[in-house]
């Protein structure tokens, strides 16, 4: 069994509404799947155990390092020894270290949604509604349209049956997030739009994802993963099959630093592992280097963190002509941006692109709202040269 069985249901393509027009409806033919986390959960547990993979369960503290051995300390008291620590804490962060002196400042995914039993709903069962950007559900509530207008939100919908579905409204992102009672209001002026009467809710989600912001120390002596490391795709939110996808990179990389002073012709020792503070430092920040924020993804990082802030500041008007270009780009471009899978070299070609295929307001927006931008893009990536 493999990861992608964890998938489930997949749909065969996507739907994006930009507006209500003929034009606005666009099919994004890529197949999109919904992780089942209990299933993905048991299966990774599964093979942990296969591999004599020990477990001790315990709130984390802190942790102290000397003489190449860290020490993990847990709230119950305990600790565990180990040469590599790997901070998995997700956003909470709770061993990774920030620059000191950098404030922390994301921006935000929010969205609220349900899982429910309705009694009809007007999605076609065979795509998922991947963004709804209409907003004629607010039309009967101005102070609700005003604010939409500046701070757009967006449908989002699974739908798993006809009668039975995932919707969530969504804010791509905002800095300061846009709060839960307002995803939670305009989310149910949509579904009277739509005329969707619940029968039954069988779950609630409140999301909320910090995204971009500074980075942590690269290198540091604890390693870092997920959320932990902020490998949150800054422009989309994104985070799971990226580092699902990377986890390998990650694993061999720890091990062949673990195993690298043993494996030296010369190497009178038997045990693998750092001997001292000097080697542990020097192998953590190999493993950074190499396979956590290698330069490549640093650079991907800044034109995503860039993306970001201009996002930050489209209103909705400005946010339809964006995706209007952007879902207009060729398939290895948009789909390659979402899955940050292409390198900084086509990202710029990728920037180039959109900027040609927007209509000339939407280039005058870019512009306007992402040249001031880009002399940070320079700094940051003037930082990454010679690394
Ligand atoms: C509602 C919702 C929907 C989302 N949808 C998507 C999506 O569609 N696609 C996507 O890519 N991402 C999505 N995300 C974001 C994604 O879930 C997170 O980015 C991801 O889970 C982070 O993974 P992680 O392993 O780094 O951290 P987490 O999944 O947060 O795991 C961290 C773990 O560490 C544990 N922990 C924390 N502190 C301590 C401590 N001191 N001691 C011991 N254990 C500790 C926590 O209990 C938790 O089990 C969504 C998030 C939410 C909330």
């Amino acid at each position: 069994m493999g990861l992608e069985d964890c998938l489930s249901p997949v749909w065969n393509q996507a739907h994006v509404f930009l507006d209500s027009s003929t034009q606005g409806k666009k099919v994004l033919r890529r197949p999109y799947g919904r992780v089942d986390r209990p299933r993905l959960k048991k299966q990774l547990l599964a093979r942990c155990i296969k591999h004599g993979v020990v477990f001790h369960k315990g709130v984390v503290k802190g942790a102290e390092h000397g003489e190449g051995v860290s020490s993990v300390q847990c709230a119950d008291g305990t600790a565990v020894h180990s040469s590599v620590v790997l901070d998995a804490t997700g956003h909470t962060r709770q061993l990774i270290q920030f620059a000191e002196g950098k404030k922390f400042d994301p921006g935000y995914q929010g969205a609220y949604g349900i899982t429910a039993k309705v009694e009809s709903h007007p999605f076609d069962v065979d795509s998922m509604l991947f963004m709804d950007w209409r907003d004629e559900h607010t039309a009967a509530d101005p102070a609700m349209q005003n604010s939409n207008e500046k701070l757009p939100t967006f449908l989002y919908v699974m739908p798993f049956a006809k009668d039975r579905l995932f919707l969530e409204e969504t804010s791509l992102v905002a800095r300061p997030a846009v709060d839960f009672p307002e995803l939670k209001e305009r989310l149910q002026a949509r579904m009277q739009h739509y005329g969707i009467k619940v029968t039954e809710v069988e779950d609630e989600e409140y999301c909320l994802i910090p995204m971009g912001g500074v980075l942590p120390q690269v290198p540091q002596r604890i390693l870092g993963n997920g959320g932990s490391a902020g490998m949150v795709h800054p422009s989309t939110g994104y985070m799971v099959a990226r580092t699902l996808g990377g986890a390998p990179t990650l694993a061999d990389a720890i091990v062949e630093q673990l195993c690298a002073p043993t494996d030296k012709a010369s190497s009178s020792r038997s045990e693998p592992g750092p001997q001292n503070e000097q080697e542990a430092n020097a192998m953590a920040a190999s493993i950074w280097n190499e396979a956590i924020w290698p330069v490549e993804r640093l650079r991907q990082r800044i034109f995503f963190n860039f993306g970001m802030e201009v996002l930050l500041k489209l209103n909705l008007t400005d946010t339809r002509q964006f995706f209007a270009a952007f879902f207009d780009l060729s398939d290895h471009h948009w789909q390659g941006f979402l899955s940050a899978r292409l390198t900084f070299p086509q990202l710029i070609g990728f920037g180039l692109a959109l900027f040609v295929n927007s209509s000339n307001r939407a280039r005058a927006n870019l512009l306007a709202k992402g040249t001031p931008g880009l002399i940070g893009v320079f700094f940051n990536l003037a930082k990454t040269v010679g690394k």
